[in-house]
């Protein structure tokens, strides 16, 4: 029989602390392994903290994704949206599948280069693109979203330098009944600027308007607001094809869709709560099929997913590092793992499992992580089993944002492990060295030296 974990008894004051809504514990099981490799494994072989990536669950999810919306619009592409996570092995997951690229920068456009991407299967969307990055992408083929009608004019100055007719769409902001609107990016539809815009693309004849673009938010929980977004853009459409006699071929709708995480305050744990896949695809296809557009003629749907297709198939394994009580007498257990490589911490509450069997004790207590820092707090209050020093943890759904957000503050970043289909373990990031941070530091010669 195998012996059982002692816990030493406790007398603890009654302490409110900070509220815990749900009030119960929520952790039966450990989470001893990850697609058949055991946690424990995972950390000997790679340190911990650890990031691991399940290559199974992006296949899984990204495929539930297209069966949603192909089953109900006969024209669907996704198109992977880079800063959701661009470790390249992730990136390469998503094209083996057949999504194209979606980027926000010049920087993330020459990563879906160098991943191999057809310059024709890029979207370039943001704010900033500089003259070289737009000659890049116009000598490319790829499909320029306009964010500004600064843009719009760079785009006919070198449209007539380079002697082409560049690709592009724009991106339309719009009131979705969801608030704050997301109104910094693009072109507003209620107030006009975005049918100016079309007007002047077609007008100045040396641009190919080729598609609308919008995305109304993150995290979104609302079906209806899609619907709405589609009709807005449909409009626009219409419009171009009976006004100005130019035919829109795509209508890319964006991101947004929520992962089954649990907002910060929320009541109700994620899962329980938002909207599936199926719901938003039934929402966005029918307000499409009911644009009014000929069966030949309904345009491509193009979708830009990112932290909905990403988040469950990422997990972050780290361990404890110390406990103590705080002056209020709350527990306190210290992780080697913060907001350095937790971002997304800062508003979800996180699932966190302990690895190993645990006894029946559990207790509120805060998570912190290991920055020298105050505002390194992974979880304000959970009910957990008592966690020891060694032991070790499971953060789940963490696959969006924080490989891309990340910061190399205090404590670098950790290996990035990918289990394959077979469950074999490919280390896809190495864990950060003072020789590579320090590589793009230079120093000044009156610096060189001193004596103390
Ligand atoms: C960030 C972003 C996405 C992905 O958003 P999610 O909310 O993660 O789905 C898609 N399109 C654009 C333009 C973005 O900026």
């Amino acid at each position: 029989m195998q012996k059982l974990k002692y816990e030493s008894p406790a007398i603890q004051k009654m302490n409110a602390g900070l509220m815990n809504k749900y009030g119960s514990r929520t952790e039966y099981e450990p989470v001893k392994q990850i697609d058949g490799v055991a946690v424990k494994d995972l950390i000997a072989q790679y340190g911990s903290p650890l990031f691991v990536i399940s290559e199974r669950t992006i296949r899984r999810t990204y495929q539930n994704a297209v069966r949603a919306f192909k089953t109900r619009y006969p024209k669907v592409q996704f198109a992977w949206s880079y800063k959701t996570n661009y470790i390249n092995a992730v990136c390469k997951v998503f094209h083996q599948e057949g999504s194209w690229a979606e980027v926000v920068s010049g920087f993330e456009y020459r990563k879906a280069l160098g991943n191999g991407v057809p310059g024709n299967k890029i979207i370039f969307n943001g704010p900033e693109k500089t003259n070289e990055e737009l000659k890049l992408a116009i000598n490319n083929d790829s499909l320029i979203h306009i964010d500004h009608f600064e843009e719009l004019y760079q785009l006919i100055d070198l449209s007539d330098e380079l002697g082409k007719k560049p690709r592009v769409a724009i991106r339309v902001n719009m009131d979705t009944g969801i608030y704050p609107m997301w109104d910094r990016f693009g072109f507003n539809y209620e107030n006009g600027q975005a049918w100016s815009a079309i007007q002047k693309i077609v007008a100045s004849g040396k641009l190919q308007l080729t598609g609308l673009h919008c995305h109304i938010g993150t995290f979104m929980l609302s079906t209806d607001a899609y619907a709405i977004a589609v009709k807005k853009l449909g409009d626009l459409a219409m419009n171009a094809k009976t006004q100005l006699n130019t035919q829109i071929q795509y209508l890319d709708l964006g991101g947004g869709l929520p992962s089954a995480n649990t907002l910060r305050g929320a009541y109700l744990p994620g899962s329980d709560t938002i909207p599936s896949v199926d719901e938003f695809a039934e929402a966005i296809t029918n307000a499409l099929l009911q644009l009014g557009f000929s069966s030949n003629e309904l345009p491509l749907l193009i979708l830009e997913s990112g932290r909905a297709l990403i988040d469950d198939a990422g997990y972050l394994l780290g361990s404890v590092l110390a406990n103590k009580r705080l002056s209020d007498g709350r527990r306190a257990t210290i992780m080697d793992f913060g907001v350095n490589i937790l971002f997304t911490s800062f508003w979800y509450e996180h699932k966190i499992s302990p690895a190993q069997d645990f006894t029946h004790h559990t207790e509120d207590m805060v998570l912190y992580g290991p920055l020298c820092m105050n505002i390194d707090v992974v979880r304000q209050s959970v009910n957990l089993p008592l966690l020891n020093r060694g032991d070790q943890v499971v953060v789940h759904k963490v696959g969006a944002y924080n490989m891309t957000q990340w910061m190399q503050f205090i404590q670098m970043r950790p290996n990035v492990v990918m289990i394959d289909e077979k469950g074999n373990t490919h280390l896809i990031r190495e864990a950060e060295t003072l020789e590579y941070i320090e590589q793009m530091e230079k120093m000044p010669d009156h610096l060189q030296h001193f004596s103390l």
